[in-house]
């Protein structure tokens, strides 16, 4: 990537006081004729820091130039933020580059060498680290930090003397408004005018934004097909910048592509990169589950977690964003108990806060179907019937879980066999509600077979027994489920007695009994 034959840019269009300042090998040469990408990123830089200082010198601009634009319901402002960090990090990298280029050219031969590690900016994160709380060390470029409080300065202008520049100085809001041409949408095309030093006047730009934003309006009226704008709005800033530097770091290759968007989480398919230890091997395809942050859907969900004795203690002390985290966390626990139970399903390769990152059950991008969406030979059928059989006993007994949302839509066919998915909910069996989220499941296994013509599938009761290895006798439904609670119940009372969760159920159909 070096020369790329790009002419030398014009001595004066070159960096400003910004760069110089924060280059620590001063200005860049203009004898040369062609300059490196690299040259070309580094004057973006330039723009870029300068940018940045002009913004926090001159916070109230940005709102007098938006003018009537700024509406509650207007998340720009947060992408813009976005936006400048995912530049930054690209940035970053290519300053890195430099700077090794730099680190050869004075080093050369000589026997002392000097060293500009302290000055790189992109360091590799330690993919080992599975605190969730500890989340790329490099704390330079946080995205997660608490904004600096914006504060009006008091006169409209900074500086002294004749170097006094104001708030309404035309080259800083020109630069300001062709860059922030970046927030209009994707679809809107603005050339090339974002990597030229050009200056837009407050005019001009708030008339390209109310055509933009009109535009905006009109062509999303025109995509009546909601699923992908959900799913682009489903992706916060934040965790489109997590996203981003999966790949920046290079554990991902590259984000391929939404699989799908639910209630509560959207999945992306990724190809995976390089590993920063050698020990940990990515996956080729990866499959990204970003759990939804916002709470709704998550409400209903209260009961699976918060009965959950693994996580107790912590629940009542938790904040929103950190529960959904718990969701995440929950899956990947899970996810690692059915995988060193040797049941198929995803392999769990790393877990970022509400972002979970997967092995990909599928090829080539596209996905392996669920149950539901594939026509099976009879044989195949009776194959998987059986292989599910075995692997709730394994999921209850090796395990210790109860699926608690099993059904066609998820489990997978692939390689000829069942995988199972979406666990974030499981629970153990002595959850106080985790023999009813038994009970379901073995409902719809069993409807599922029954009407897909497995004459050997067992009815619910029986799969119910036959996985827990409870013996419960009942020959109707409504008594079947009193027993149930009867037993959760009892293993609520012991709880409540004893104060820990130690019990497990006898196999033989007797009261809990409880290991102490
Ligand atoms: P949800 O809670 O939204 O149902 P799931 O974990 O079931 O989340 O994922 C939603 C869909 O994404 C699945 O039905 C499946 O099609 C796809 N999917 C999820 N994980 C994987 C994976 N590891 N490999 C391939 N596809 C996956
Ligand atoms: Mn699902």
């Amino acid at each position: 990537m070096d020369s790329v034959g790009v002419a030398a840019a014009a001595p004066d269009a070159g960096p400003g006081p910004a760069w110089q300042s924060k280059c620590p090998w001063g200005a860049p040469s203009t004898t040369s004729i062609s300059c490196s990408l690299a040259d070309v990123m580094s004057e973006q830089l330039a723009k870029e820091l300068q940018l940045e200082e002009e913004n926090a010198a001159f916070p109230e601009v940005v709102a007098a130039a938006e003018g009537p634009f700024i509406t509650g319901e207007n998340i720009d402002t947060s992408s813009d933020l976005m936006l400048a960090q995912m530049l930054q990090m690209e940035f970053d990298r290519e300053y890195d580059a430099q700077l090794r280029r730099e680190e050869k050219k004075i080093n050369g031969d000589s026997k002392v060498s000097i060293s500009f590690e302290n000055y790189r900016k992109v360091h590799l994160y330690d993919s080992d680290s599975s605190e969730d709380e500890v989340d790329w060390q490099d704390t330079r470029h946080d995205p997660y930090r608490a904004d600096k409080p914006t504060t009006t300065p008091r006169r409209g202008f900074i500086g002294k003397g004749k170097d006094i520049t104001t708030k309404h100085d035309e080259v800083v809001c020109g630069r300001k408004n062709t860059a922030r041409m970046e927030n209009f949408a994707p679809e809107f095309q603005v050339g090339d005018g974002i990597g030229m030093d050009l200056k837009l006047s407050n005019q001009v730009f708030n008339a390209l934004k109310q055509h933009a934003y009109s535009e905006e309006r009109r062509s999303a009226r025109l995509h009546e097909k909601k699923e992908h704008s959900t799913a682009e709005k489903a992706v916060d800033p934040k965790t489109r910048l997590l996203l981003y530097k999966m790949v920046n770091s290079g554990m991902l290759e590259t984000i391929t592509g939404c699989i799908s968007t639910g209630k509560e989480s959207v999945v992306f398919h990724a190809y995976g990169g390089k590993s920063a230890t050698e020990d940990k091997v990515i996956p080729p395809e990866c499959a990204i589950k970003v759990f939804k942050t916002t709470l709704n859907e998550f409400k209903n969900r209260d009961k699976y977690i918060k009965d959950d004795y693994r996580f107790k203690d912590r629940f009542s002390k938790l904040n929103p964003r950190k529960i959904i985290r718990m969701w995440a966390e929950k899956e990947m626990h899970n996810l690692t108990r059915m995988q060193n139970a040797g049941i198929p399903c995803p392999q769990v390769v790393i877990l970022k806060k509400h972002v979970l990152v997967m092995s990909f059950i599928g090829q080539d991008q596209v996905p392996a179907p669920k149950l539901k969406d594939v026509t099976l030979s009879n044989e195949d059928m009776k194959k998987a019937y059986y292989q599910i059989l075995n692997m709730m006993q394994q999921l209850y007994r090796e395990c210790n879980l109860v699926h608690a949302d099993l059904s066609e839509y998820n489990m997978l066919w692939h390689d000829g066999k069942v995988w199972l998915i979406d666990v974030s909910q499981s629970v153990e069996p002595t959850h106080p509600h985790g023999l009813e989220f038994l009970f379901r499941d073995c409902r719809n296994v069993s409807q599922f077979f029954q009407k897909g013509g497995v004459a050997e599938a067992l009815n619910e009761r029986e799969l119910f027994n036959a996985v827990s290895g409870l013996n419960i006798t009942a020959d109707n439904e409504v008594d079947f489920q009193a027993e149930i609670e009867a037993l959760e119940k009892m293993n609520e009372d012991h709880v409540q007695n004893h104060g820990k969760k130690l019990a497990t159920f006898s196999s033989d159909g007797d009261p809990p009994i409880y290991d102490e």
